[in-house]
């Protein structure tokens, strides 16, 4: 057995040989591709197997077979991509602002014969279209932005009854910045802990209780200028 595959069945137990297969390809593809294009500071296959793919998978418990998803920012794949693997009757949507990283995606998906649906734009234009507005069960993001602006960017995704969840370090001080933003966005705050060695790591759910106001997200660039 190649010892590339030996790394990823160390990190990623819960994947069975078809899922570990399609792993395989996936960090293949990455690191060749993060050669041409930047997808990513991590490039030692333990890493990438770790702290993408593993990390990638935290969510997997909340996400029944055939939940309408969106990953907000998902760069090269993550979290959306090791989901889709592991559970590939999710109904998925990658949504990133640069083009070149849908570009990637594109040929990945092929590659590993899975489906979804990937869109260009910035979640802010995106957030007040209506072919997005409130039509996920979960907004997934990872690393793109402090959760007071990230509630504004994930949340107008998120059908009421159905929560934006945000892959974070140690949150304790974003999620008291984060009240003001919960408040005007109809959200309810909660922190799930996750069993990691890669550091504190938590998920921040924010439960939708009722559609967002009309006016969020903001236009293109506000919401990191002026957050909630
Ligand atoms: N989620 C991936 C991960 O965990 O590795 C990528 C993280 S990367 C640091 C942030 C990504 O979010 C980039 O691909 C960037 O293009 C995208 N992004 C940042 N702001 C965005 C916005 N307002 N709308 C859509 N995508 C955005």
């Amino acid at each position: 057995m190649s010892e590339m595959r030996d790394i990823l069945k160390a990190a990623l137990p819960q994947a069975d040989e078809r899922a570990l297969d399609r792993f395989e390809l996936y960090q293949r593809l990455l690191l060749e591709w993060n050669e041409k294009m930047n997808l990513t500071a991590i490039t030692d296959p333990v890493e990438v197997a770790r702290k993408h793919f593993a990390d990638s998978l935290a969510a997997l418990p909340y996400l029944q077979p055939g939940t309408k998803v969106i990953d907000v920012g998902t760069g090269a794949g993550f979290p959306g991509v090791p989901l889709l693997i592991l559970r590939p009757e999710l109904q998925l949507t990658l949504a990133d602002s640069l083009q070149k990283r849908l570009t990637f995606l594109e040929t990945l998906l092929r590659e590993l014969g899975l489906r979804a649906q990937l869109v260009h734009g910035r979640a802010e234009d995106l957030g007040q279209n209506r072919l997005y507005r409130e039509q996920f069960d979960a907004a997934l993001s990872r690393a793109v932005a402090g959760l007071p602006v990230l509630l504004e960017l994930t949340t107008p995704f998120v059908k009421v009854g159905g929560a934006a969840i945000a892959y974070k370090g140690d949150a304790a001080e974003e999620l008291e910045k984060a009240k003001s933003a919960a408040f005007l966005l109809h959200v309810q705050l909660r922190q799930v802990e996750l069993a990691s060695d890669l550091g504190k790591r938590c998920l921040i759910f924010a439960d939708k209780k009722a559609p967002t106001p009309k006016a969020y997200p903001r236009k293109a660039g506000t919401p990191n200028k002026k957050p909630l």
